[in-house]
């Protein structure tokens, strides 16, 4: 058996070998701590008979601690240069599969019915790039996939903003919107030191569940997401401010009252003050 990819020196050799340099342009920062990864499979709870998808493999350091865990891995890369590498660092797993693909581009849901088996469980797997962790994590939660969960390394700072609680400064439209969809929990801090090259920022482990139903009824989900989008829209506001500035007009400051008032909201809280079962009544009832 050769040795772990995501050690330093096998790392090294293998981007020696292929003369390999890094994108920073598309977020390349590799793993090279073989406990690090064990513990993000971990957080997975990945059976043998499971299916991962991983977006980004880099040069499968990764896929092959999940190669070794579960019985399919789909893996989504956008660079080229990274296919022929992942041709011989991948060898022994037959099992695992790369998509040369952009990840926000691709037909996620088409590939699960493809490369998996019907009913299995699939969780989603992955050392995002920085750049685009937002974006994809809402296309993952949005289309509805069907998936256990998704277990991610992204900026603590965003892991923060996701898992947070009203009335904290990271609350805000991204913490409703993962929530609506799935139980968030920052799984784990990890240090710069396990990437080659270091991250600027530092880095966590976020989990997100999904949810068999969204957290909270809603009449229209695309009216929902505008509300709470303006309800934030400037922080220091208050909501009824937000709302007649970003959503509605002021000729509207009436109606907007009277909706806060019937749902038990005070015009005068700030966006951040309300819970996602607070968003959701006013939806329903401004909709
Ligand atoms: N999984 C590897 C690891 O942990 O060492 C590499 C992780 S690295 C942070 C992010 C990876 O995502 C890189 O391989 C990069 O080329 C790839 N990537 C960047 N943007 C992507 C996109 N839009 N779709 C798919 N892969 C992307």
């Amino acid at each position: 058996m050769s040795k772990d990819i995501a050690t330093p020196n096998r790392t090294k050799e293998i981007l020696k070998k292929y003369g390999f340099s890094f994108k920073k342009s598309l977020g390349q920062n590799f793993l090279i701590d073989t406990n690090v990864l064990n513990n993000i499979v971990d957080c997975a709870e990945l059976l043998p008979n499971s299916g991962a998808i991983e977006i980004g493999p880099g040069i499968g350091a990764l896929t092959e601690q999940l190669a070794k865990r579960c019985e399919r891995v789909v893996a989504f890369e956008i660079d080229q240069r990274l296919l022929p590498i992942l041709n011989e660092t991948l060898a022994p797993y037959p099992h695992a599969t790369v998509i040369h693909s952009d990840v926000l581009e691709a037909d996620i849901n088409s590939v699960i019915s493809e490369k998996f088996k019907e009913g299995q469980d699939v969780m989603v797997v992955a050392n995002l790039p920085y750049y685009v962790t937002t974006p994809i994590l809402m296309k993952l939660l949005e289309e509805k996939l069907p998936i256990r969960g998704i277990v991610v390394m992204i900026q603590k700072e965003v892991a923060d903003r996701i898992s947070a609680k009203p009335g904290t400064k990271e609350y805000g439209s991204l913490s409703i919107a993962a929530q609506y969809y799935a139980q968030a929990t920052t799984e784990l801090i990890v240090p710069k030191t396990v990437f080659v090259p270091q991250p600027n920022v530092d880095s966590a482990v976020l989990k997100l569940t999904i949810r068999k139903e969204p957290a909270v009824k809603v009449n229209d989900e695309q009216f929902f997401f505008r509300l709470i989008r303006a309800s934030f829209g400037q922080r220091r506001k208050t909501i009824m401010n937000n709302l007649t500035h970003n959503l509605f007009t002021k000729a509207d400051k009436e109606k907007v009252e009277a909706a806060l008032l019937s749902c038990n909201i005070e015009p005068t809280r700030r966006g951040e003050t309300l819970s996602i079962e607070e968003y959701a009544v006013l939806s329903n009832a401004l909709s």
